[in-house]
Formats: C-alpha cells, structure tokens, sequence
C-alpha cells in the first residue's frame, strides 16, 4: 500500500485483504476479476451496504423512516438489495421507477421527485401509484388532468425549495432560484389551488443538497426543514401524512476528509421526530440518502495497458478511464482536481514504489485517474482500483465518449 492517506488506509481496511490482494465480499481481486471475465468493472460488496445500513439504524431513531435515492447507483441487483433493507425507493426517472417497482415493494413506499417529469412519466406514475413529488404548480395542473383521464386520485407531495440552503453542500439544491420545487412563499397559494383538485395530498419533500461532511450544518438544515414543514402545514386542506427531510450525508473522499459522526446527527433526528409526534402527529418523517449508502462500498477496476516514461514521469495507461468513472476523474463537479483513494488491488503493498500518474486511453487530457500518488511499481495486467466509487460511478459517466467497450457490474 502506499502512503496516500488515512482515506486509502481507511477503504482498505473497510474491504479486507489476503494474499496482498484486496478482498471483495470474499473474493481476491484477482479471483473475481477473472469471474467478472472482463475489465473494467465496478464491484459492490454486499456485506459493506448491509453494514452500513445496520450502523446507520442503530443510530437513528427507529421511527424516522430510511429511504435510498436510487440515483446513486440504479443498478437493479443493488437496489433489489437496498429496497429490503430500507423503507422505500426514491426515484428521479420513470426508468429508475420501473426498477423500484421492480423490487416489489409496495407503490406507496416509492417516490418520485424531479423537474421536468413529462406527461408520459408522470401518468406512468399515477397508474403505479407511487408518490409524485410535484415540482411546480405547473405539473400540479398536468397531474390532476392524468388522474382525471385515468379516473386515479394521484398520490402527491409538494417538493419545496426553502429559502435557507444546505451550508458548505459539494452540491446545492435548495435556497435561492432554483429548477427544483416550488418555492416555499409560493407553497400556500399553490395549496389552496390544491384543495379544489382530486389529489390525494401526503406532505412534503424538502433535499436541501448532496455530499454534506459538516455536523453543524445537516443538524441546522434538518431543524429548519421540520420548521418550514410544520409553517407549511397549517395551509394544508389535509393533516401531514408524509415529510421527506431529504438527507445529504457526505462521505471522505479526499485526504483531509473526514467520516461524519453520526451521533450529533442521530441526536439532532431523535429530537426532530419527537417535534414531529406532537406538531404533525400523523407524518411519516423520511430521510432519503444515496451516496451514504452505497459509496464506500463500491470500487472501479481497471487494468494497467501499457507503463510509459515520459520526460521522467511514469504513466499507467489503463483501459478505463473518465469515459467510466466521470467522478474519479475530477470532471463531476469539482473545482480543483483532487485524487480519489487508489491502491493496485492485486499487489497491495511492495517495497519496490514509484510515483505514477493513472490515465485512461482517451485522447485528451482530462482523462486521468489518479495524478501523482505512490504504487508499487506496476506491470500490464496489474487492476488498479479507484475506492468510493459505489455511488455516481457507472451511472454518472459518458459510456459513449470515444467508443470504447462499457464496464460490467457486479454486487457480491
Ligand atoms: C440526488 C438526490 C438524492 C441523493 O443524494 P445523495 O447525496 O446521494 O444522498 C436524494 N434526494 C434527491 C431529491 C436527489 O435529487
């Protein structure tokens, strides 16, 4: 291993090791990279997710509902598992939707946000019978004809934009002018509007942002969403069935970055649903999380091509690349290129290390994997694995870009 950090040190450790290969839910990476039968490929560890969702329960209170944000990762295998151990599906896409109904659960435990929903996805969404996340009024009024033309009462929940946002979020998605949700000055009108329409109203959603690491700011941002809520509520023609809190749970993913602690966390909820019991007695608080879930539990596999000096610099030329991993290569909403956590998944630790640089094979310059981090000195047909990658990987990458071949997935 190489001395990049507590981070490295600390994926590592999270997935094993044996015979200085790194172990994937039992596997060496070797062994499973010859099952996979190809490289690239992204693996999900079974045992990481499940864990992670045991730990994150034992925290919280038992009556503050768990939903996953599918948009993490889609991949049906991996959703199939989450959806038996969470309490709903939240969906961003009526493709997304078919691979929660997929699942089996039932229709009322999934819901569906997203600007821009069509007519086709959202009669889609009435005739399943899931909970739609009503964008605008707008949609509102689009919604209220489907239900009419299919003679359904559409489930639906207003999706508020606040006017405080989620502090020092990687990616805002509330506060000021935004695609996402109705704002919240405008929400009393539009229920007003509501109530002369045949809508089965369940509550609100409120996501304030994504990939949040700071306490403070999650503990302040859920307490003003249970505020503006129970604010909001008293404009309803109906009691509160249904709140989604929306969630932002950050993970490490660079050096200096650290877990959050989940106690203030869990501390801040126990208290936010015992508000809850007594100002909205008849709402099902819900935090829906994506990235927290699955990310530290997924790794991107690549092989080593071709090892090359250039003007005293070592390259790892590896068939994958940005074209797979998007995120990994900086290009996913980061300012400054920073390297995700990176180790030789089938030579662990070697006391023969050089300083690399991991591209990918596509011709241009932002296609790099990891700039400057210390590896045992690699040959062709070393895997070179990218840690953090089990959430806005696969799915978050331009597949097409140059051609190449796609990379499997597999969850074991
Ligand atoms: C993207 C998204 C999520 C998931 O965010 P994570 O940071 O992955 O937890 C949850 N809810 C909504 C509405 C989203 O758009």
């Amino acid at each position: 291993m190489s001395g990049e950090g507590e981070s490295l040190n600390a994926s590592a450790a999270r997935f094993g090791s044996d015979d200085n290969q790194l172990l994937v839910g039992g596997h060496t990476l070797g062994d499973l990279a010859a099952r996979v039968g190809q490289t690239p490929f992204y693996a999900y560890d079974r045992r990481l997710i499940t864990q992670r969702v045991a730990e994150l329960r034992d925290a919280i209170p038992a009556s503050l509902h768990l939903h996953y944000a599918i948009k993490a990762n889609p991949m049906p295998a991996v959703v199939q598992l989450l959806s038996g151990l969470t309490d709903g599906l939240d969906v961003a896409s009526a493709a997304e939707m078919q691979v929660a109904l997929d699942t089996g659960i039932a229709p009322e435990l999934i819901s569906f946000a997203g600007p821009g929903k069509t007519d086709t996805e959202l009669a889609a969404a009435v005739a399943a019978g899931v909970i739609v996340n009503m964008e605008s009024e707008g949609e509102m009024r689009r919604l209220a004809a489907i239900g009419d033309r299919q003679g359904r009462r559409p489930v639906v929940s207003i999706r508020v934009n606040p006017a405080f946002e989620l502090k020092t979020s990687g990616m805002k998605m509330g506060g000021g002018p935004k695609p996402f949700g109705v704002d919240e000055e405008r929400v009393p009108r539009m229920l007003a509007e509501l109530a002369a329409l045949d809508l089965d109203f369940r509550g609100f959603h409120i996501f304030g942002g994504s990939q949040n690491l700071r306490v403070e700011a999650i503990v302040e941002s859920q307490r003003s969403t249970l505020e503006l809520a129970t604010r909001l509520a008293a404009h309803s023609p109906v009691p509160m069935r249904w709140l989604n809190i929306g969630g932002g749970l950050g993970i490490p993913y660079f050096p200096g970055e650290k877990p959050l602690d989940l106690a203030p966390i869990a501390d801040n909820l126990s208290d936010l649903c015992e508000r809850a019991a007594r100002e909205l007695p008849e709402a099902t608080l819900v935090m829906e999380l994506g990235r927290y879930l699955v990310a530290e539990a997924g790794i991107y596999v690549s092989e080593v091509v071709d090892r090359k000096e250039s003007r005293g610099e070592v390259f790892l030329v590896t068939n994958g690349g940005l074209h797979h991993h998007l995120a990994a290569s900086g290009n996913f909403g980061q300012v400054i290129r920073k390297n995700y956590p990176v180790c030789l998944g089938n030579r662990l630790v070697s006391p023969d290390t050089e300083r690399v640089t991991v591209v990918g094979p596509l011709c241009t310059p932002l296609d790099i994997l990891a700039d400057k981090v210390t590896l045992p000195r690699a040959e062709s047909g070393d895997l070179v694995v990218i840690f953090q990658s089990g959430a806005y990987g696969y799915s978050a990458s331009p597949h097409l870009f140059l051609s190449h071949p796609v990379p499997a997935q597999v969850l074991v």
